[in-house]
C-alpha cells in the first residue's frame, strides 16, 4: 500500500473553520457574492465559511473582513480563526464522473489492445469477458477504480456495464453491493451496455427488468442499421414502461454515415418520451457536412438530449490506423452543442483497457485534456461546469456540482491559482474535503491485481510446471 500522498496545506480538524483566499472559477459558484471582482480569466477570490460538514458563508476575500462579524458563521466566534489561508489555490466542488466503464478497467496487462483501433478494443474485450468476468474479477476491478477516484476527489459516478448474455446477471448484484458499500463516499449509478438489437429480442425485455429492479438506467450502443428506429422505439417503450432514463452510446466512428443520434432524436420526439436522455460520445458529427450537422443539432435541441463527451478515449481511439498519423481528434462538436444550449458534459470513459490504455479516473485530468483537445479554454468560459454542475445535473443530483451556502463542503483544493498553474501540473498534492473534513488520499497499489491480471509469467508461476 503506497503512503498517503501529503496535501500542500493542513486542514485544522474542527468543525467550523475558515478557507481563506480560495480561487474559485466563477461558474461555479451559485452566486458571485457582493464585492467580489471576477477575473477576466473568470476566476473569483473568495473565503468560504464551512461549520459542520457544510459551507455556510462564501464571501469577498479579506484578511480585515474576518475581524468582525461575519453571516452564516453565527456566535461561534471561537471558530473565527480556525482555517487556513489556501494563498489563492482553486477550489472546486467535487467532480462528477458521468460516463466511465469500472467493468472493463485495469484489465491491460492481460488484455491490452492488439493494435490500438476500435476493432481491436471491441474483439479483445470480448475475448477477456468471456475468459475472466467473474464476480469476484469484476468486483475487484470496479472497487479499485472507486478507489482512484474518490482520491481524486470524485464523489459521484455514472458507469456502463456490460450486460450482453449471461454477463448481466453476474456484474449487476455486484454493483448493487458496491453501490451499498460506497453510499456516502461516491454515488454511484450504472447504465447497461448491450447492442441495440437485444431490444429486438426477450433478452431486451428480462434486461430492462433488471435494470429497474436495480434502480439503474437503460442503455445500449446505438448504430445505424435497417432496423435501428424500430429497435430504439422499442427500447424507449421498455423504458417508459419501467420508468427508466436513458443513456446511449452513439456514433463512436470516424464513419460520415454514422448518424444514430438524429435517428435517437427523432424517436424521443416521436414518442413524447419523458425521462432524461443521455448521449456519449457522438465523434462522427464533427466530420459531417455543414447541413447534416444543423440538422441533427436542430433535433437533439428539440429531443432535449444532454451529451457527453469522452476527449481522452476518442483521442485514443479515433482515426487511429497502425503505422499513420491521425489527422482529427477524435471529439464531437464541443462548442457548437454548447452555442446551441445542449447540456454538454465531460466525462473518462476508459480506464487502462483495451479501448483506452491509460487513465486513472482523475476528472481533472479529464478536464486538463478536454480543454487541450477541444480548445476549452479561451475563454474557459462556462467549460469548468462541464465537469462539475453539468454532469451533476444530466445524472439528476439536483444542485450538485456547485459551490454555494448550504451545499456539503465537498471540495477539492488545488495548489494551482491560475489556469495555466491548475493544468500545467497534475496537482497531486491536492486536499479533497468530504463534509468539511479532509479525507485520506490513498491510490491503490497496481499490484493489488497482480493475480488477476499479469501475464502468467510475471505470477511467480513455477518454471516447469
Ligand atoms: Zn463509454
Amino acid at each position: 500500500m503506497m503512503d498517503v500522498i501529503a496535501g500542500f496545506v493542513a486542514i485544522p480538524d474542527e468543525t467550523a473553520f475558515w478557507l481563506r483566499n480560495a480561487t474559485v472559477p466563477a461558474p461555479l459558484l451559485t452566486a458571485v457574492p457582493s464585492g467580489v471582482r471576477v477575473s477576466a480569466e473568470g476566476l473569483a477570490v473568495v473565503d468560504l465559511a464551512v461549520r459542520d460538514g457544510r459551507i455556510v458563508d462564501v464571501a469577498a476575500a479579506g484578511g480585515s473582513a474576518l475581524d468582525g462579524p461575519r453571516a452564516g458563521v453565527g456566535a461561534d466566534r471561537a471558530s473565527r480563526d480556525a482555517g487556513v489561508d489556501l494563498r489563492r489555490g482553486q477550489v472546486w466542488p467535487c467532480l462528477i464522473d458521468a460516463h466511465t466503464h469500472l467493468d472493463k478497467g485495469h484489465t491491460w496487462e492481460r488484455a491490452p489492445n492488439p493494435d490500438g483501433t476500435f476493432d481491436g478494443a471491441i474483439r479483445t474485450v470480448m475475448a477477456d469477458r468471456a475468459a475472466h468476468w467473474s464476480a469476484e474479477d469484476v468486483r475487484r476491478r470496479m472497487d479499485f477504480g472507486l478507489r482512484c477516484s474518490f482520491a481524486h476527489g470524485t464523489r459521484a459516478i455514472r458507469t456502463h456495464l456490460d450486460s450482453a448474455g449471461p454477463q448481466a446477471a453476474i456484474t449487476w448484484p455486484v454493483f448493487e453491493e458496491l453501490r451499498k458499500a460506497w453510499a456516502g463516499r461516491i454515488g454511484l449509478q450504472a447504465v447497461s451496455l448491450v447492442p441495440l438489437q437485444v431490444f429486438g429480442a426477450r433478452e431486451g425485455e428480462a434486461l430492462a427488468e433488471r435494470v429497474a429492479a436495480a434502480g439503474g438506467i437503460l442503455g445500449a450502443v446505438g448504430y445505424v442499421s435497417p432496423e435501428i428506429d424500430a429497435l430504439l422505439d422499442r427500447m424507449l417503450a421498455l423504458a417508459e414502461a419501467h420508468g427508466l432514463d436513458v443513456d446511449l452510446h452513439c456514433d463512436e466512428s470516424g464513419d460520415v454515415g454514422a448518424r444514430a443520434l438524429s435517428h435517437l432524436a427523432r424517436a424521443v420526439r416521436r414518442r413524447g418520451f419523458a425521462g432524461r436522455v443521455v448521449c456519449g460520445h457522438c465523434c462522427s458529427l464533427a466530420i459531417q457536412s455543414p447541413d447534416v450537422v444543423a440538422e441533427t443539432l436542430d433535433l437533439v435541441v428539440e429531443a432535449g438530449i444532454s451529451v457527453i463527451s469522452l476527449p481522452m478515449c476518442n483521442l485514443y481511439l479515433q482515426d487511429r490506423v497502425p503505422g499513420r498519423t491521425p489527422r482529427w481528434r477524435g471529439v464531437t462538436l464541443l462548442h457548437e452543442l454548447a452555442a446551441r444550449r445542449v447540456r454538454v458534459a465531460v466525462a473518462s470513459d476508459n480506464c487502462r483497457d483495451a479501448f483506452h490504455g491509460y487513465g486513472d479516473h482523475d476528472m481533472l485530468e479529464v478536464f486538463r485534456e478536454a480543454a487541450r483537445i477541444g480548445h476549452l479554454d479561451r475563454p474557459f468560459g462556462d467549460w469548468p461546469r462541464a465537469v462539475t454542475a453539468t454532469p451533476a445535473d444530466l445524472m439528476g443530483l439536483t444542485g450538485a456540482g456547485r459551490i454555494g451556502p448550504g451545499m456539503p463542503a465537498d471540495l477539492v483544493l488545488f495548489e494551482g491559482r491560475s489556469w495555466s498553474e491548475l493544468l500545467s501540473r497534475p496537482q497531486a498534492n491536492r486536499v479533497v474535503l468530504r463534509n468539511g473534513r479532509a479525507i485520506e488520499r490513498r491510490l491503490p497499489d497496481y499490484r493489488e491485481l497482480d493475480d488477476l491480471v499479469s501475464p502468467l509469467e510475471s505470477r511467480g508461476a513455477p518454471h516447469g510446471a
